[in-house]
Order: C-alpha cells, then structure tokens, then sequence
C-alpha cells in the first residue's frame, strides 16, 4: 500500500479501511455521479469482506431505509458516507443487515452493515464500495492511498482538515417556493439524485430547503436529504431564500421533476418500460377544420347515433374547519372504509364482464384508497384544525394535479382514477349520494372526464356513447368502455362542450369522430348500419357452436385468451373450442399475495369445468416483469425491463413460485385437458430448463405428463423454431411481443403505438418461420397474440399454417363466421404475396376490411 504524503499540514483525520479490498480512485467508478464527485469526494474499494465496519469514531448520521448505504460523522464534523455497490438502492434491502441504528455512538471497527456478498455481487450492477466525505468543505485535501486494504486495521483515506468557515449561504433577499413536486425517481431521493439537487443547489447562494410535508431538509446537504428518505411518489415542495431565490426554485423544481438525471423516472405504479421527464407536454389535440366534425381518440370503437347529454359535476359543500382531531381523523378512517366496501362491490359487479383488465382497474381503486401517503397528509392537515372533509378534498385533488402534469400518458390518467376515488370518500363524509341521472334513450354523454365508477353505473340501454374532453385510448374509462362495447371517443375538442343538450350526433369511436348537423339521410344510413351490424353479431352468435371449416373444408380451431373462471364461463356460452391463452398473471394479480398451490390448482380446475373435460385449455406459466408488475413482488428496477427478467427469466428467478405453479396445473390437469406454455422463451437452454422443473414435479407428485408448448414471441424463438419444435408439443405465437422485439417498438409506448402493427412482412415472415419449423416435427401452430382476432390478419395467419386462434372472448363468434366464409386456397395464395410486401400498410391493403 502506497501513502502519498500530505502537501499541506492541518488537522487530520486517518480513516482506517471499512472493508477489505482494493482501492479504486472514485473517477473511476462506472456511474457518473460518483465518479464526478457530486456525493462527495472519497474513494471506492472492490470488496473481498462483507462487514462494513465504521472508518472512525463518530455518530451515525444517516442509515438508508434500504440498508445499503450509512454515513458517520466524526468529531470533527465530517460526514463520511459509505455506499455498498452501485444502484443497490433498488434491491430494497435484501441482502444487507445493519448492525447500528441512527444516532449510535460507533468507534473505528464498530460493524455498521452486514451483506450478503453473492447475494449483493449476482443482483446489483456492481459490488464497487464507496467512501466519500459529502461536506467537502470541511476537508482542505485527501490524501488517497492505492493497493490492497485490511478492514479495520489499514488506513485508506487521510483527510486534512479546512479551517471552518461560517455558513456561507446568503438569507437576505428574496424569498420563492416551489409548486408541489411529485418525486418520479423510483427508488426516491437515494444518494445519487440527492447529490444531484445538491450539487445543483450549491450553485446559488440562496438557503434552499427541501420539505414533505412537516420535514425539511437543508437541500445544500446530501445526508440531511438523505436522512429526510423521500420515496417515489411523494410531495415535496422547494423553498428558497436569497439573492437567487426565484431563480434557484424555478432551475431546482425542473430538475427534480425531471428525476435529477435518473433514468426510468415514474412513480411507483407506472410501468417501468415509459420514461417520464419534466412537466406534460400539452398533448397533440387533433382538431378538425369542418365546424360540422369534432375530433379526438379513438377510444372504443363502433358508431352509435344519439343525442348529446352533458354531465355536469356534482359540487358538495366542504366546511374548511372541523371538530377535534380525534374526531375528524376517526371519520376520515370510516369514510375510506366504507368506501373501500364500495369499491369492493363495484369491482365484483364488472368482474369477468369480457375483459380481466377491468375488475383490475377497482383494484388499482383500493390500492389508491390504502395510499397510507394519502392518509398521512389528510391527517397532517386536520391536525392543523380542518375538517375531515376539508383535508381530504385538499389532499386527493393535490394528488390528482401532480399526476396529471407527468409526461407520461399512463400515468396522467391515472389522475381520474384518483379523483374518482377522492369523491367516493368526500360523498361519504358529506353525506351527499351520488346523483343518478335517468338518462333520456339513446344519449351520448359529452364530459369534461368521466370516472371508472360512473361508467359501472351507466345505463347501458339509454346510453349509447361517449365523449370525453380529457382522456386517451389508455384511460381505465377507454378500457371500461371497450368492454362494455360503448363507442367512445375521448380528448375531444373542448368546442363540444358549446353543444347544447340533445344535439343530434353521429360518434364514429373507431375513428374518433364525431359528426354534427349530419343530414337526415346520413343519420338514417349509419342507423341502419348500426342495425346491420347488430344483426351481423346475432346471426354470427346463432353458428358460434359450429364449428370453423373453410369452404375448401379446412378447420381452424377457435379458442379462447381468458384470464378468470368468469371470463372461461363466458368464452364457453359463446362457442370457444378451447382456451388457448391462460394469461395466469391475472390470476396472481388481483389479490393481495401470490395464490396459493391449492388457491391455483382450484382455479385451473374451475377454467376446465367451466369449459368442458374435452375442451383443450392452455395455461401459460406466469408472465410478469416487463409492463406488467406484481403489487407484492418488488421487482428491481430495469433500465430495459421489456428485454430484462420477464416471463420464464422472472420464473427462473423465482423458482418457488414458478414450481408452485406448475404443481398446481398438473394437480388440476385430471379436470381436463389442460397444457402447459411458457412464455419468452428465447433459447432452448431455457425450453430445457423449465421442462426439467416441470418434470420434477410431476415425478414428485407421481402424475400423468401434460402436453408443453411455447409462446413465440422472441425472434430468436421464431428463427430457431425447427431446433425448438423437437423438444414441444406445439407452439403458440405472441404477436404482440413478436412485433415489439422485432420492430423494437415498445408496445405500450403512447407515440409509437400506430407502428405496432403484427402484419408488419418482417413479423408474418417470422410466423411463416416458426410454422415451418414445427412442420418438420408434425407440430402445430397457433396464433394467441392480438393478430388472431383481427379480421385483416386472419386470412393470412391461415394461409400461412396457422391450426389454432386464440382471441378475445366477445370476437369469438365473428372470428367463426368470418373462418368459414374463407378459402384455403386463396387464403394461401394472400400469404405468399403478403410475405414479399414490403410494409404493413400494403398487407393491409391487400386484405381490405368488408364495410357493413
Ligand atoms: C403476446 O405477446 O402476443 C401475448 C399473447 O402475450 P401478452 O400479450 O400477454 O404479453
Ligand atoms: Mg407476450
């Protein structure tokens, strides 16, 4: 070990090795904020012990809620912080133990964290330790040594001390506050955001704090904003005083609301795949030049001609004070219990009502409602004096802007969810029932936004559809209207709201249009055209238990993508021969914790029944990660999750809960015929590895083998089909994530959204591929991704090979009529050409969609 000799003489302090290692000059750590010194000044060492031990004397001044990094101050006021690894932030404590508290009285070689070195090295981007003083003011020079160190007995890190100078932040002038600012990062304010703002605030001389509620924190100071340990999600606001104050709050709230130079910025319920930076863009609002045509997003398709009805928003009186703290606090809680019963009930009437999506979103509606961040700052406020009401009208609304101002189309929607929610419980603590209005017939209802708990209640047979100024296709109401078969056209221009009541409308949601003034004969037309398809969807319901044999002959088995007994009951009643995707993460998803071995094995038995013993049932291993997270499983964040540890990689990861799984489908297999497909698949080392899980388990169990199949939805998969087709019963292709990882467009990215097209030539011919493949071992190949319910796709998917479609529930009975009104022959002869086009656009143009 080599010391260089200090070249200044002043107090100093010898730091002694927390762990053994070699050292490593900071600037040469792989993560910018520490190699630029913005934490601090230090040094890093690549750990070979797993005990940090305190470098000094000292207090503890700082200990992350995740255990990963501590910082102790000495004597003589200098802050040394210790972070274990880099990113570590995000394992959320697994793996480390502490060994002291905030506030204990440490001595050099007083064990501060214990870890897991395997644990930590296999799951965190780097084992690389730092040590760095975060004041580095009061150091005039370091003195860094080299080489290999002995935890608690080397020296490693000399410090020469500055004289102190007094605080040198000015507090004459100007004083400015920021607006609320949701914190996007998704582990919160750790180490590396806060020595951002730090090192951003000491740009001015202003004193600038940062607060949450009733804590604040020196935001000069990387510990203090540390210890103040702000998580995703929460508000903070900015506060300055000084020369620069304005100045420093508007660059400081622009950069903290553009996540501090952290990638993957969303708060704690986006999917992590949608970056989101600084404040809501004003959306693209599309707008028409004809005064007679009124645009938006197509949010649920289908026409529907009606008559306009505006809601208008219902206003409750909020007295500002209330009664005693106690008193208030107590009310709040029974209002947001009772609303929670509601929620409930709503969520049990939607539920299994076609899509498994829906009873989700009042899932996500409790989960708002046991926000304890919700509850915190309700309290806070009638701790000050208001009233239960009062507090909580201020606290969701708050919630709701701050939402709705994130770049983020997702999330900004979720705004609506949130204030859905907030009235549920200000209703219950007015004591005010919702107003339920006898809607004429055939009413379009025009809204500034309209909540997920007033489209469970819509009068279905009076209204016809909807238009809402705020909102997109992504919007929990878009969803809910899908479902439910409303057409509805959502970000409509605001002029709508100049229409008087009873307007006469043609709301074409497919298109997003929605005409006025049409005359009476193209009213008359689109009535009857509505009629026509009506009675398209009852003729086509009458044959939904025949089967779907081409006119040359050829059968093509029409199944079901369920997600719930319900959805099985329905896709039965409505001619499915089978189910051909079990998405199981809807069974995993809509409860509090995983389900159980015999809660699994009584649902997969409960799918079979409901479908019949001779009807062929898919069930898909759990297929999480990517845009789809588990509430009770925290996953580490990914910078890609889409191309991190989803489907059978997160299996692999989780084996326990992969071979419960796969416990409860064989125990369940007797009910029916049930087969087992893994999802991602993407190289047969993998194939290989979750066949042989499978295998224990059913030696183990001492059960008849079932058939196994793959989803092909990697492209490696498609163009290795022939090697993969030995090893499966049969494959079935994911065009959803086929197309993304092929196109390499995220699939839930709300501008790229128009080019995720699954007949895309590149993507047909990867099916062709994987059809091929599996025709050389006599398998069969079926479609379960969005292209199987989609009638321009269809006759190509057959000519390409493709046995088995697997669809929608509510698309079943047309998707059966629309196969037997096809021809082999030509539908062979449509994929041929469609392989050799060129884009997607010309394979749609060459399977032009009938007008009814
Ligand atoms: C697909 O990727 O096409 C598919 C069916 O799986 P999921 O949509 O559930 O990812
Ligand atoms: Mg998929």
């Amino acid at each position: 070990m080599v010391l260089q000799v200090p070249s200044q003489t002043g107090q100093t302090v010898r730091l002694v090795a927390p762990l053994s290692g070699f050292l490593l000059p900071i600037e040469q750590v792989p993560d910018p904020v520490f190699a630029q010194k913005m934490v601090g000044d230090g040094i890093s060492i690549d750990p070979t012990s797993n005990l940090l031990v305190a470098p000094c004397d000292g207090e503890v001044v700082q200990i992350h809620p995740a255990n990963h990094a501590v910082t102790v101050k000495t004597p003589e006021g200098v802050e040394i912080l210790m972070h274990i690894g880099l990113d570590t932030v995000e394992l959320r404590g697994e793996g480390f133990t502490p060994k002291v508290n905030l506030g204990d009285r440490v001595t050099t070689g007083t064990p501060l964290i214990e870890f897991d070195l395997d644990y930590v090295a296999l799951h965190a981007k780097s084992l690389l330790t730092q040590v760095v003083v975060t004041n580095t003011e009061r150091v005039a020079e370091f003195v860094y040594p080299s080489g290999l160190v002995q935890s608690a007995q080397d020296i490693f890190l000399e410090l020469v001390l500055a004289a102190v100078s007094a605080d040198t932040a000015a507090t004459d002038g100007e004083m400015a506050t920021s607006e609320p600012i949701v914190i996007a990062n998704p582990t919160g304010l750790h180490a590396r955001p806060a020595a951002v703002l730090v090192n951003l605030a000491k740009k001015y001389q202003s004193q600038i704090a940062l607060h949450r509620g009733s804590d604040c924190a020196n935001a000069k100071s990387v510990v203090a904003l540390m210890n103040l340990q702000v998580g995703n999600g929460e508000t903070v606001t900015l506060e300055a005083q000084g020369p620069d104050a304005r100045q420093a709050i508007t660059d400081l709230t622009a950069a903290v609301r553009s996540g501090l130079g952290e990638a993957g910025t969303a708060p704690a319920s986006a999917p992590a795949s949608i970056a989101q930076s600084a404040l809501k863009a004003p959306p693209p609002q599309p707008k028409s030049d004809d005064p007679n045509i009124l645009l938006g997003v197509a949010a649920s398709s289908g026409l529907a001609v009606g008559n306009t009805y505006r809601v208008r928003e219902q206003k409750l009186d909020v007295p500002e004070l209330g009664g005693t703290p106690t008193q208030e606090s107590r009310q709040l809680e029974k209002a947001i219990a009772k609303a929670a019963l509601e929620v409930e009930s709503i969520r049990a009437k939607v539920h299994g009502q076609g899509d498994p999506g829906k009873a989700a979103i009042f899932a996500a509606h409790q989960e708002i409602l046991d926000d304890p961040e919700l509850l915190d700052i309700a309290t806070s406020a009638i701790n000050k004096g208001k009233s239960a009401a009062f507090a909580w009208q201020q606290t969701y609304q708050e919630q709701a802007d701050q939402l709705a101002q994130l770049d983020n189309e997702l999330l900004a929607q979720r705004a609506n969810d949130v204030r859905d929610v907030g009235m549920r419980v200000l209703r219950i603590l007015t004591g005010v029932e919702a107003t339920e209005i006898k809607y004429p017939r055939d009413t379009v209802l025009v809204a500034e936004d309209l909540t997920p708990s007033d489209m469970a209640n819509l009068d279905r047979n009076r209204v016809v559809g909807f238009c809402t100024l705020a909102g997109g296709a992504t919007s929990h109401v878009a969803i809910l209207a899908r479902s439910m078969g409303i057409p509805a056209i959502a970000g409509i221009e605001p002029r709508i709201m100049d229409l008087a009541d009873g307007t006469p409308v043609i709301l074409d949601g497919t298109k997003g249009k929605l005409r006025l003034n049409a005359p009476v004969q193209e009213i008359e037309r689109t009535k009857a055209r509505i009629e026509r398809q009506q009675a398209k969807r009852a003729e086509d319901l009458k044959h939904a238990f025949e089967p779907a044999i081409t006119q040359d002959g050829h059968p093509v088995e029409v199944v079901a993508n369920i997600g719930s007994i319900k959805d099985a009951e329905e896709a039965a009643s409505l001619g499915a021969e089978g189910v051909g995707l079990l998405r199981t993460e809807f069974v995993f998803m809509e409860r509090p914790q995983a389900p159980t071995e015999d809660e699994q094995t009584g649902i997969y038995r409960g799918i079979a029944e409901a479908m019949g013993p001779d009807k062929p049932i898919i069930i898909r291993t759990l297929d999480v990660g990517g845009d789809k997270p588990l509430p009770y499983l925290p996953m580490a964040h990914e910078e890609n999750p889409f191309l991190g540890e989803r489907g059978i990689r997160f299996g692999f990861d989780q084996p326990e809960l992969q071979r419960t799984q796969l416990r409860a489908i064989l125990r369940a297999a007797s009910a029916g015929q049930l087969r087992v497909m893994f999802p991602m698949i993407g190289r047969i080392e993998e194939l290989r590895m979750a066949k042989a899980m499978l295998e224990e388990e059913r030696q183990q169990l001492d059960l008849p083998p079932v058939e196994v199949g793959i989803m092909i939805e990697v492209p490696s998969a498609a163009i290795m089909a022939e090697t993969l087709a030995k090893e499966v019963d049969f494959f079935s292709v994911g065009t959803n994530d086929l197309t993304q990882y092929t196109l390499a467009v995220d699939r839930g990215h709300p501008k790229l959204a128009p080019f995720v097209d699954g007949v895309h030539p590149a993507v047909l011919r990867l099916i062709d591929q994987a059809v091929q493949g599996a025709g050389r071992y006599g398998k069969w190949v079926g479609v379960c991704g969005g292209i199987g319910s989609d009638p321009q796709a269809i006759p190509i998917l057959i000519g390409l090979g493709v046995r088995e479609l697997s669809a929608s529930v509510t698309m079943i009975p047309s998707i059966k009529a629309q196969v037997r009104s096809l021809d082999l022959d030509h539908c062979q002869k449509l994929a041929a050409q469609a392989l050799g086009l060129e884009t997607a656009a010309e394979v749609r143009d060459l399977v032009p969609l009938e007008e009814d």
